[in-house]
């Protein structure tokens, strides 16, 4: 899966949202995410974001990235 990172705070783009063919990200607290169960992994959104912010989970250190967009991405 890959998940929105810290970058993403207070970001106003949604260029992200516009290319995911699963529409899989939702509205967190006060960034986006992804809903890591309904991401097909196509990387697609990765190079459209201007700020940088989404990962692929296999990089280090992500478990924490992984639970924040699973949390709020099942508020909803
Ligand atoms: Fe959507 Fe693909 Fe990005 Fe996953 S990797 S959030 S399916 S655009």
């Amino acid at each position: 899966t890959y998940v929105v990172t810290e970058n993403c705070i207070a970001c106003k783009y949604t260029d992200c949202v516009e290319v995911c063919p699963v529409d899989c990200f939702y509205e967190g607290e006060n960034c986006l995410v992804i809903h890591p169960d309904e991401c097909i992994d196509c990387g697609v959104c990765e190079p459209e974001c201007p700020a940088d912010a989404i990962r692929p989970d296999t990089e280090p250190d992500m478990e924490k990235w992984v639970e924040f967009n699973r949390k709020y991405s099942e508020v909803w």
